[in-house]
């Protein structure tokens, strides 16, 4: 595995741990290292902690501040953040509406909102599925129509990730019908403030607020706040949703969740021993890990590959990244799940009545891996369902 890495990699890779193991404020690296959620505040505080280093948002034009690393540079930086027990950057901002700016927004819109995006003065949601329209996202119907220096907006976003801390969203929404769905998709950035949007809580399976319904009734975007052409966002979306991908193999945060069942697996007897002696966990554990190692290899033989591609050229392979490491982050659930054994049924039940984890009769941990195994059951339906990677990998495998 090292020898993938050339000497120069191994330095980078010293300053980034030496970086993020001194920068990280000890009270949100210990709430990351139990899973457990982090406030909008201390999110803020950290993008700035990472802006005021050059380094919030490292993959953008370096005119923008990006840093002009390559790929391995990027991996590398995300992958110690992790092992820091650091969040990453807000990726609905630093992934997937940065980039989108910087290639297709006016110098306006690069000048006012690119440095809010990288200090989270902004913090942006994804407004792209509805209901109805999600694998099938070019099915979407909320509406804009042109009134003079403005859209009038109306219609409906479902499961909105943190639209709760929201002050803007970008969205895809239809300009045009009539012709082939994907044209006619225009996309917006629209101030949450405005009048006519509606947040309502979706609190799902885990007991927990990350998604949202988002309603707009008449809401009134300037033209000013349209990213690129209208009509055409359809392409845009492509160029986003790959960004998403590549990453998507998460492989530090798997290892991270094994170091985890190691150390509270450690303190659990099972027959007088600890779980981590007993045979069926060791076992599962070391499946995990090889297929772990597997997919890590293949992540970094794909990110080879990227670099030598010209910027914004989509590959079909980060789509068996994304279906392959939304496994594994599941199956380390899914064990930790096994290792709780008994405690975790009290949790499934005290869920199911609306208990807060805190009230449960269970250590915390096992509480937490109850949640944590229900709220990632999601993995493999969002940024492109398990199914949905499945159909692209077979399309491109048949050159169909
Ligand atoms: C926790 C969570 C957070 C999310 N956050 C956001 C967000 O912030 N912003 C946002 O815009 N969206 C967000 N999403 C939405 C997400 O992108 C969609 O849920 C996803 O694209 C699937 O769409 P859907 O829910 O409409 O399911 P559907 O598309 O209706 O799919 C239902 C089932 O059918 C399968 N299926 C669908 N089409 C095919 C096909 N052609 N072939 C085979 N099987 C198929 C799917 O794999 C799935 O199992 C989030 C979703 C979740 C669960």
């Amino acid at each position: 595995m090292n020898s993938l890495y050339s000497d120069e990699d191994v330095a980078f890779r010293n300053e980034l741990r030496a970086f993020f193991q001194s920068s990280v404020p000890p009270g949100l690296r210990r709430k990351v290292q139990l899973e457990q959620n982090v406030s909008p505040e201390e999110m803020r505080e950290w993008h700035r902690i990472l802006d005021a280093k050059g380094w919030a948002a490292p993959a953008w034009d370096a005119n923008w501040g990006g840093t002009g690393w390559g790929p391995m540079q990027i991996h590398l930086y995300r992958e110690q953040m992790q092992l820091a027990h650091a969040p990453l950057p807000l990726a609905m901002n630093i992934n997937l509406v940065g980039p989108l700016i910087i290639a297709f927004g006016s110098d306006d819109q690069k000048t006012s909102f690119l440095p809010r995006i990288r200090n989270l003065d902004y913090w942006f949601a994804q407004g792209f599925s509805e209901p109805g329209a999600g694998s099938d996202l070019a099915a979407l119907r909320t509406s804009a129509v042109r009134d003079g220096d403005f859209y009038v907006v109306n219609g409906q976003k479902a499961w909105t990730t943190l639209a709760q801390y929201a002050n803007w969203m970008f969205a895809l929404v239809r300009t045009e019908s009539g012709g082939r769905k994907q044209d006619g998709i225009t996309y917006l950035l629209i101030d949450m403030a405005s009048p006519g949007i509606t947040v309502r809580p979706v609190i799902t399976i885990d007991r927990d607020h990350h998604v949202n319904e988002v309603f707009l009734d008449n809401v009134r975007v300037p033209v000013a706040h349209r990213v690129g052409e209208e009509n055409r966002a359809w392409n845009y979306a492509k160029f986003l949703l790959s960004n998403e991908r590549l990453f998507g193999a998460r492989t530090a945060l798997t290892n991270l969740k094994i170091a985890r069942i190691k150390e509270v697996a450690a303190g659990v007897m099972q027959d007088g021993k600890p779980l981590t002696e007993q045979p069926w966990l060791k076992q599962r554990l070391t499946l995990l890990e090889i297929e772990l190692r597997a997919l890590e290899i293949t992540f970094l033989r794909i990110l080879f590959e990227v670099q030598q591609r010209k910027p914004g050229e989509f590959d079909t392979k980060s789509s068996m990244l994304k279906m392959k490491g939304s496994e594994l982050f599941q199956r380390a659930d899914e064990i930790m799940l096994e290792v709780a054994g008994p405690a975790a049924l009290p949790c499934i039940e005290g869920f199911l009545q609306g208990k807060p984890t805190d009230q449960l009769p269970v250590p915390e941990w096992a509480a937490t891996a109850s949640q944590k195994y229900f709220l990632n059951r999601a993995a493999t339906i969002y940024a492109g369902s398990t199914e949905v990677q499945h159909n692209i990998l077979a399309k491109a495998a048949l050159g169909l």
